[in-house]
């Protein structure tokens, strides 16, 4: 009798899911599975796609991106995927050897330096000329090109709407909703563009000084922003020289500059120093490699982010 009504019991619970909830099932079932690297690709796919993707970042939120590498659990991960985007500079060179050996044949896979390369080819090259002729100190040895493309916000435009065609083309279905969010996050960043523009037009400085790392080129290209850092985006040293110091104390005094910058997630010692020495404010620019933990928790993106780089820049510049 137990047995019988089991059975009933098991029957009816089948055929509830079956009758009941086949669109749901078969819709979970059909989510495309993105992974990215670091956080601005999973902020720009997020945005496109909402949850009608299953997106998994790598890096977990407040560690640092350069030193990271890929557990085999993240090689499971990246292997289960339709889609794996990532940045494709010197920090992901391991991603390379891991794709070599695993099968891609049903994966995207996205390297947004290549988008970016493609799309602003005279831009790239631009910057690897002042690169090669007029900073050594921004000199990264085995870097063909500056990943950090993201920081430019006219990049980030480009990238998204190449993200968005990807996933159209993966999950023709849900193509109009792709194309709608990624239409009005555009929208959002365009506004975001011109308020940098018209900011640093308006701004009697120019010149910004990091006492950080420095992965804001191009950024600091796409606002004509002249700067001055310690080390170059790509660096892995976070000891500066006496002379280093030295330098941007003097160029600080000198420009009567009135705030020092140092980017996320970094000791903020060699900032502290030069504003202690100067008395320039020491403020936080985001160049959106991660993202703090308590920020990811509460839903904050790049575009906020940004927004907050226009407060400090403000102060920098005026
Ligand atoms: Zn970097």
């Amino acid at each position: 009798m137990k047995k019988i009504i089991l059975i009933a019991i098991l029957v009816i619970a089948l055929f509830s899911v079956i009758g009941c909830k086949p669109a749901r099932t078969a819709g979970n079932e059909e989510k495309l599975n993105v992974t990215v690297t670091i956080f601005p690709a999973y902020d720009f796919v997020r945005q496109i796609a909402g949850d009608r993707v299953n997106i998994a970042m790598l890096l977990s939120p407040g560690a640092e991106s350069h030193s990271f590498e890929p557990s085999p659990r993240d090689i499971i991960t990246i292997q289960k995927s339709d889609l794996f985007v990532f940045t494709g500079g010197e920090s992901d060179a391991w991603v390379e050897r891991i794709l070599q050996s695993m099968n891609t044949e049903n994966m995207s896979i996205f390297a947004m330096i290549d988008f970016v390369d493609v799309v602003e080819e005279e831009f790239v090259e631009g910057m690897e000329h002042d690169h090669d002729h007029d900073h050594e100190e921004d000199y990264c040895e085995d870097a063909e090109y500056d990943e950090h493309v993201w920081t430019s916000v006219q990049n980030a435009i480009l990238l998204i709407r190449s993200i968005a065609e990807i996933l159209c083309e993966l999950d023709e279905a849900h193509a109009e909703f792709y194309k709608e969010n990624a239409a009005a996050y555009i929208e959002e960043l365009e506004k975001l563009d011109a308020a940098f523009s018209e900011l640093v037009e308006g701004a009697s400085r120019k010149t910004i000084v990091f006492g950080d790392r420095f992965p804001f080129r191009y950024f600091a290209d796409a606002y004509d922003l002249s700067y001055f850092a310690a080390f170059p985006g790509c660096s892995t040293d976070t000891e500066p020289s006496a002379a280093t110091v030295a330098f941007l104390i003097n160029k600080i005094r000198a420009e009567n500059i009135p705030v020092v910058f140092h980017i996320e997630l970094s000791n903020e010692r060699m900032a502290n120093t030069i504003s202690e020495e100067t008395g320039a404010k020491k403020l936080l620019l985001h160049s959106v490699h991660n993202i703090t933990k308590r920020d990811f928790d509460s839903g904050i993106g790049y575009l906020e982010l940004m927004r907050r780089n226009i407060e400090a820049l403000r102060e920098a510049l005026y």
